[in-house]
């Protein structure tokens, strides 16, 4: 699985009104093949920005995304991305969305199902395969997010606030679901949190970030995730 090199990464908007938004500047980060990365930073800051670009969603205005050494520019299957709310598809029930990706591959329905079946007993759904989405609460629709995520097969996750529109005690059983996926597959993740605790919790390194422009400011090593 790939290194994942950030490289010199600036961002600026420019506004219909002339002014503009220095959203990154001079970004640089890489990461190791199944690190687990927090990006922590108050509202503002480019962390949505940085996730876009790594995601291939936005073209930054310098810099550049590496996998493994090579450039890549726009999405692509190595890269997967969780939303703060799921971004599911509402009119297609827990399996067709989390089948979404193996489908658009043309992969036969056994195959898919077997896929389908294995991770949503994973994220705990296995009783709500062909529930509507619409029927599950926020947590639940977040581990649909996570297994649809998976099912793609990305080297890299990308997770901006995944667990940010959650309560309390459905936000803490979802760290621990994050947790146990990383260590059990191994995956490279950045994730994005504006909370100080998610942030040291579900991180071996922690990248805090300050705004205005958005730059990193200072990065620890972290004791507590531990594979
Ligand atoms: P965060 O995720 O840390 O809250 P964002 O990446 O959303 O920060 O935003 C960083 C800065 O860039 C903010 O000042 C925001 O207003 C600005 N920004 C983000 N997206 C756009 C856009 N599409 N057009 C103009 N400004 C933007
Ligand atoms: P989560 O932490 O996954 O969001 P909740 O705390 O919302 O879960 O709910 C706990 C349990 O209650 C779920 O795992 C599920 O079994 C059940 N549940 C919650 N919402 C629904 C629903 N809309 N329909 C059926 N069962 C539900």
């Amino acid at each position: 699985m790939p290194e994942l090199d950030i490289v010199d990464l600036s961002m600026r908007f420019d506004l219909p009104n002339g002014t503009s938004v220095q959203a990154l500047q001079d970004v640089s980060l890489s990461l190791k093949e199944g690190e687990l990365v927090s990006v922590l930073g108050p509202s503002g800051c480019g962390k949505t920005t940085l996730l876009n670009i790594v995601a291939g969603f936005l073209a930054p205005t310098s810099g550049r995304i590496e996998l493994n050494g090579h450039l890549v520019k726009g999405p692509d299957a190595e890269r997967g991305m969780v939303f703060q709310k799921g971004a599911l598809f509402e009119w297609m029930n827990v399996r067709e969305n989390v089948d979404f990706g193996p489908r658009m591959k043309g992969m036969p329905k056994a195959e898919r199902d077997k896929i389908s079946d294995h991770l949503l007993e994973v994220v705990g759904l296995q009783d709500f395969k062909e529930k509507a989405v619409y029927e599950l609460s926020g947590g639940m629709q977040q581990r649909v997010a996570l297994a649809r995520c998976l099912a793609n097969e990305p080297d890299v996750i990308l997770m901006d606030e995944p667990l940010g529109a959650l309560d309390a005690l459905t936000r803490e059983k979802m760290q621990g679901l994050v947790l146990k996926l990383w260590k059990e597959t191994g995956k490279t993740i950045i994730l994005i949190t504006h909370s100080v605790e998610e942030a040291l919790l579900l991180g071996e390194r922690l990248i805090v970030m300050a705004p205005r422009p958005g730059r990193i400011h200072k990065e620890y090593n972290l004791p507590f995730a531990e594979r």
